[in-house]
């Protein structure tokens, strides 16, 4: 195994990779992952099978903090396909569009990456009750990963959550607890109960983070280690964008790539605290009223990795913006017409890219992965009413 030890994302504080913390104990920050780098490099340089084998998650398994293989969890997540969206370019006005599909994963979202090694560190931890707190996605994907594994997972949903995903959940087996109005009350709860009941608590922390940083590994080497402009990335608890960035940055590191590409975030209206931060130069401050909306997996008040999204923005010279319902509702009409169904908030990613080359802040000529990041299926009443509106 190549990783070395964890390191908070603002304080720096260090922790051995063995301790059970899942935010720095200091500073109430998220942590960090950290890897002998050089040694990744030595291994995979000249590495011909390594590059020709097929993108999956375990692939980058050098990148993954698990010292067992024989023993990591999988349902053979990750390996989703890159598609180019020809139609879309021209009618956007873009040269190179592809939509990286995370919806074809085992559970129908991006989470399973992320899930995956959760679930196998959960095992190394001896674990054997999991709880997580989630809008939907994560917890039908802690649910399939967990029951893979042999154990008992409890998930904490807020009201109004899409029916689909619940009985998902409820398919692998798992205890289901609706606790609160929103994503925010159902973390406080979860990580509340992991505390004094004894759960290994999964969700928005380091471990999933390692996995989640696939989707830029993939993105990478479906493109034949070329580098894009514009990467553009839903944002609920900004964890998924974070990791995106941070996968980049190791390719970049140990010389897989020598450009790293720009990262566009996208909040949906009213869940915008991101976006304000990075307008006003503010401190991001928590969303107070709850207001209706089509992307429920992205309606988060506080996101936990929101100082995270705003450094990765700035690193890569990137952009952030809200969208609204009705050009989200647009947006996953289209992709639909390119033969993708996608559920709502992962159609802001394609109302974004839209409206920032509207602005010109993407270029004609500039080259632009947009991630759909979860499935249509997931969410059919949301569509089923934008489709009688
Ligand atoms: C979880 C999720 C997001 C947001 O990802 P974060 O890591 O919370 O920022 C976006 N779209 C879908 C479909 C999701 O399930
Ligand atoms: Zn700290």
């Amino acid at each position: 195994m190549f990783a070395a030890k964890l390191v908070c994302t603002k304080c720096g504080e260090e922790y051995s990779l063995a301790c059970g913390v899942y935010k720095c104990t200091k500073c109430g920050s998220p942590l960090d992952v950290c890897y002998h780098y050089d040694d990744i490099a030595d291994l995979i340089q000249d590495n011909d099978p390594w590059f020709r084998e097929h993108p999956h998650v375990w692939k980058y398994w050098m990148f993954l903090p698990v010292s067992n293989l024989k023993k990591a969890v999988t349902l053979n997540e990750g390996g989703t396909r890159l598609y180019r969206a020809k139609r879309l370019e021209e009618k956007i006005g873009i040269s190179k569009l592809y939509i990286k599909n995370e919806g074809e994963n085992p559970t129908g979202a991006f989470k399973d990456r992320g899930s995956s090694v959760e679930i196998t560190k959960a095992l190394e931890f001896h674990a054997q009750k999991v709880i997580v707190a989630s809008t939907g996605n994560m917890a039908a994907s802690i649910s399939a990963y967990g029951a893979k594994a042999g154990l008992k997972v409890t998930i904490v949903v807020p009201e109004g959550t899409p029916e689909g995903k619940l009985v998902q959940a409820k398919m692998y087996g798992a205890n289901v607890e609706v606790f609160g109005k929103t994503y925010d009350e159902a973390l406080a709860e979860a990580e509340r109960r992991a505390l004094e009941e004894g759960y290994y608590l999964t969700g928005n922390y380091h471990y999933r983070v390692e996995g989640q940083k696939t989707t830029g590994f993939e993105i990478i080497d479906q493109l034949h280690f070329n580098v894009p402009d514009w990467i553009v990335v839903p944002i609920g608890a900004g964890t998924h964008l974070r990791a995106i960035w941070k996968g980049l940055k190791e390719f970049y590191r140990i010389g897989l790539i020598s450009e790293l590409p720009r990262i566009a975030g996208v909040q949906i209206e009213g869940y915008d605290s991101i976006v304000r931060a990075w307008k006003t130069g503010k401190p991001i401050e928590k969303i107070t009223k709850k207001v209706p909306t089509i992307a429920s997996a992205i309606a988060v008040k506080a996101p936990v990795d929101g100082e995270n999204v705003l450094k990765a923005v700035k690193e890569s010279n990137g952009y952030l913006d809200t969208v609204t319902n009705e050009e989200t509702a647009a947006a996953g009409l289209l992709l639909g017409r390119e033969g993708l169904f996608v559920e709502p908030s992962s159609a802001t990613s394609l109302a974004l890219a839209q409206k920032m080359r509207e602005e010109g802040i993407i270029d004609k000529g500039e080259s632009v992965v947009i991630i759909a990041t979860g499935h249509g299926l997931k969410d059919i009443n949301t569509w089923s009413k934008v489709l009688t509106s």
